[in-house]
């Protein structure tokens, strides 16, 4: 999978993103990562990329046309190197967009090739925004200084979907928001830690108990922590409460045959 991002600040991204898994899913070539600096396609001598706002307000703006030309010299090369590609989806990182989430992270990384545009100072001039981008995402409700963060984010994320990435496939599959459940506790060693105990269950070798303990945490979690979430997976997993359901029912039963039992 191919990231290509216009920026104003390249070493920002290229640095960032270097170390650990992701840095190694470069070495490998699992994915790449272009950063391109979008003041090297400014018309004027003094490389200038920004101007005031028409009708005031504070701070300054990024102008369209080198955003414009960063953004089409990418393209064209995209096209030159995939013959008979489409257009490619371009990403501006914005408070304005909609909330990133996994869900999003994972349909991106069936992209084969994604463009990001960092905005920096108030943002970008609304016209080129119209004209290039396909997606507007925001990474929650704060402002930052720019777009170079935000698009880290999204970078790490959807690269943890893409197969290979990851050592282990199953560790994207398992962990929070993949069922929209939050994850269940985890431990290590030691078993004992500051006089806290592992759980015994996850001690016992038996896979079923363990999936069941499992399942329990995190829907315990998930409803105290996010309801919301715990709403939808409730709404896909009618048949968790009815198999819940016919269990308690039958240790009940159970029990009261036991209790007639032991009066006679
Ligand atoms: N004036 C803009 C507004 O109120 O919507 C905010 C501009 S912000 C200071 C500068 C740039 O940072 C934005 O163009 C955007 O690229 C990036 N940015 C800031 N906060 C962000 C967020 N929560 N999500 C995604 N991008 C963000």
């Amino acid at each position: 999978m191919n990231f290509h991002v216009l920026t104003l600040f390249p070493e920002m991204i290229s640095q960032g993103l270097q170390t650990s898994i992701l840095g190694r899913a470069l070495e490998r070539g699992t994915i790449r990562l272009s950063a391109v600096n979008i003041r090297d396609y400014t018309t004027n001598k003094h490389k200038k990329v920004d101007d005031y706002p028409y009708g005031g307000g504070a701070g300054m703006l990024m102008q369209a046309q080198p955003v414009y030309d960063a953004w089409k010299a990418v393209s064209e090369q995209i096209r030159r190197e995939k013959v008979g590609s489409g257009n490619v989806r371009v990403i501006y990182v914005t408070p304005q967009g909609k909330t990133f989430h996994q869900a999003m992270a994972k349909e991106l990384a069936m992209e084969e090739d994604l463009i990001f545009l960092c905005g920096h100072y108030e943002g970008i001039d609304e016209r080129v925004v119209e004209e290039i981008a396909t997606d507007l995402v925001s990474i929650g409700d704060y402002v930052l200084t720019g777009g170079e963060l935000p698009v880290m984010v999204m970078i790490d994320a959807i690269s943890r979907m893409v197969p290979g990435v990851l050592g282990n496939e199953e560790s994207g599959r398992n962990e929070s928001f993949g069922n929209y459940l939050l994850e269940y506790p985890q431990y290590t060693r030691p078993e004992i830690w500051h006089e806290k105990k592992v759980p015994e269950i996850l001690l016992s070798g038996d896979h079923k108990k363990v999936d069941d303990w499992r399942l329990e945490e995190s829907l315990a979690r998930t409803r105290k922590v996010r309801p919301e979430l715990y709403e939808k997976w409730a709404e896909e997993n009618q048949e968790y409460f009815i198999r819940k359901a016919k269990k308690e029912a039958r240790a009940r039963k159970k029990e009261a045959k036991r209790m007639r039992s032991g009066n006679e």
